[in-house]
């Protein structure tokens, strides 16, 4: 099992992560804790991660790239993995595919958690952490237990509840905003290549992890639409994108050379009638942009 969970923040995609994980026996793997892990381990891209997260700068991608790779070799990984939190935008979901499919791991699926807006702010507002034992509340949906066990596995006293800098309404609005622009359209980018399920994410988080189980049970959803897409027009440059990557392109590569070979026929045919139709500019332009890929 090898797939990617996709989800805004607040969507609940870390939570059930971690429960499919342990139902499924193979590792979440979110790029934060490999960060973390990589920089606490002081394995070499750990350090070049640590020496640019105190520069100020954000870890690039091949860094984090790098540190999946890695994380892939291990034992436990054999088996699939789940990905959290990455890849968020297409050039990271290109350069994943690059290296799964290098390793000759594919992704199965791509599951996308859905959420509206104003839900996904109530749950960010009511997020807190544990400074101690840094488990995750939330004062809205599941806080922190009372009773006999409501006492911090680390300290022995009540959980030190903390809510993240970024976890204020203010930011979450722009975190919202980041995320549509840039992670949004991996959706397409999944269904297009047929691994895509989309489930409903709201509700009780028991249901949610029913909802997910049955998603990944069932067929993609992109195979119904799959169709129908490769046959509307794309614009030229989603074409030489496909082109680059060289696999949605072969089609109407294919139908090109059969127009060619279908075309002088009719050519000679309008030929004899009404001279040289309006046609061969047409064509012409067609094997300029070819020649152009
Ligand atoms: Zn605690």
């Amino acid at each position: 099992m090898r797939i990617v969970l996709l989800g805004a923040p607040g969507s609940g995609k870390g939570t059930q992560a971690q429960r499919l994980a342990e139902r499924s026996g193979v590792p979440q793997i979110s790029t934060g804790d490999l960060l973390r892990a990589a920089v606490a381990r002081g394995t070499p891209l750990g350090l070049e991660a640590k020496a640019v997260m105190e520069s100020g700068r954000l870890v690039d991608d091949a860094l984090v790239l790098g540190m999946i790779r890695e994380r892939l070799a291990e034992p436990d990984a054999r088996a699939g993995f789940i990905l959290d939190g990455f890849p968020r935008n297409l050039v990271q979901a290109a350069a994943l595919d690059g290296l799964l499919a290098e390793l000759g791991q594919p992704l199965d699926a791509v599951v996308q958690f859905e959420v509206a807006d104003a839900e996904l702010v109530r749950r960010i507002s009511g997020r807190r952490t544990c400074a101690d034992c840094g488990r995750v509340f939330n004062v809205l949906t599941s806080p922190p237990p009372s009773g006999t066990d409501a006492d911090c596995p680390r300290t022995g006293a009540p959980h030190r509840l903390m809510q993240r800098a970024d976890d204020n309404e203010a930011t979450v609005a722009e975190r919202l905003r980041v995320y549509a622009e840039k992670t949004r359209p991996l959706t397409e980018f999944y269904r297009k290549r047929g691994i895509l399920r989309v489930i409903d994410a709201t509700g009780e988080v028991d249901a949610v992890t029913q909802r997910l189980a049955a998603s990944l049970a069932a067929r993609p959803t992109a195979a119904r639409v799959r169709k129908p897409a490769a046959k509307r027009a794309r614009p030229r440059k989603a074409q030489r994108a496909a082109g680059r990557r060289g696999r949605a392109a072969e089609p109407s590569a294919r139908r090109a050379k059969s127009a060619r070979r279908k075309a002088p026929a009719r050519v000679a045919r309008k030929k004899s009638r009404s001279g040289p139709g309006p046609k061969r500019p047409g064509r012409r332009r067609t094997a300029r942009r070819r020649a152009r890929r």
